[in-house]
């Protein structure tokens, strides 16, 4: 698969799921923008690791908070790199909490960067797409977008309306060489999960090492699923073979949601 002088944008690509992405478009031949927070040192690192397969990769930390700073990401990814092929939004954020103790600015934050900064980064990037009548654009939901648990309202409610965004523009591009996607992991191992076993081991009053077993028991394979396996399906779905696929949620959660 090759994406040479293909350019991408992925959000929230300094760690986990994203980071494997962008290294996985950059290996296949693609130019990238690596986006995201964190201390510097670690954002050093990401963008080596992504610079390493030789092409040009930029870095622009816009918040996924704030519209203008994601339209300034995507006009100057178009000016230095001369477009926006492929947009990955990815950047994502949990918090855990019963509905009627869920802190606001939570659930704020979880919708805007989960859902919304997905429509500013497409609103921005489409017109480009449009004149070079070719684009690709990959939403990275969950197996929540398709399955609720308890105590995660926000983050159920961002990727179910990720879900239902990434078909709406499907539609919309169809005629227009422009796909529109979504992929719905299951538990992957990254930061994201991990923030989340000491609050699961305290709730269940039980060891760190049994609340991971716990995660697990949604997940038929018994393993986590891999962040180079959602990167490769990332990287198949940005490219040529792919362009009659648009509108569709793949799952890959070890049969989650086959229960
Ligand atoms: P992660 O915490 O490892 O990475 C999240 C990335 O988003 C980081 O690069 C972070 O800097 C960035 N980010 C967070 N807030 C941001 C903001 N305001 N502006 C810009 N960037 C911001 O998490 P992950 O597990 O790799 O998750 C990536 C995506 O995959 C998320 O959308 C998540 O919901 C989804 N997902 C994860 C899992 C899982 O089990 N890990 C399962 C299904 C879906």
């Amino acid at each position: 698969m090759s994406l040479k002088g293909r350019s991408a944008i992925v959000t929230g690509s300094t760690s986990g799921i994203g980071h494997a992405i962008a290294r996985a478009l950059a290996a296949a031949g693609a130019n990238v923008v690596v986006n995201g927070l964190g201390e510097e040192k670690d954002i050093e690192r990401a963008i080596g690791a992504v610079a390493a397969h030789g092409t040009r990769v930029l870095f622009d930390g816009a918040n996924m908070l704030r519209h203008n700073q994601i339209a300034d990401m995507i006009a100057k990814a178009e000016k230095e790199l001369g477009a926006v092929d492929i947009l990955v939004n990815n950047a994502g954020i949990q918090h855990v909490a019963p509905v009627e103790e869920f802190p606001i600015e939570q659930w704020d934050a979880i919708i805007a960067i989960g859902l919304t900064a997905a429509f500013h980064t497409t609103r921005a990037a489409v017109p480009g797409m449009k004149r070079r009548k070719w684009g690709r654009i990959i939403n990275i939901c969950s197996a929540h977008s398709l399955r609720a648990s308890p105590f995660k309202s926000a983050y159920v409610s961002a990727k179910h309306g990720l879900a239902g965004f990434t078909k709406t523009v499907a539609l919309e591009l169809a005629e227009m060489g422009i796909t529109s996607n979504a992929i719905s992991p299951g538990f992957v191992w990254t930061p994201l999960v991990e923030k989340q076993i000491p609050d699961l081991a305290k709730s269940e009053n039980i060891s760190e090492e049994a609340a991971k077993r716990l995660v697990l028991t949604r997940q038929p394979t018994n393993r986590f699923v891999t962040a180079d396996e959602v990167a490769a399906l990332a990287v198949y779905l940005a490219g040529e073979e792919a362009s009659s696929i648009t509108g569709a949620n793949y799952t890959i959660d070890g049969g989650w949601t086959a229960q």
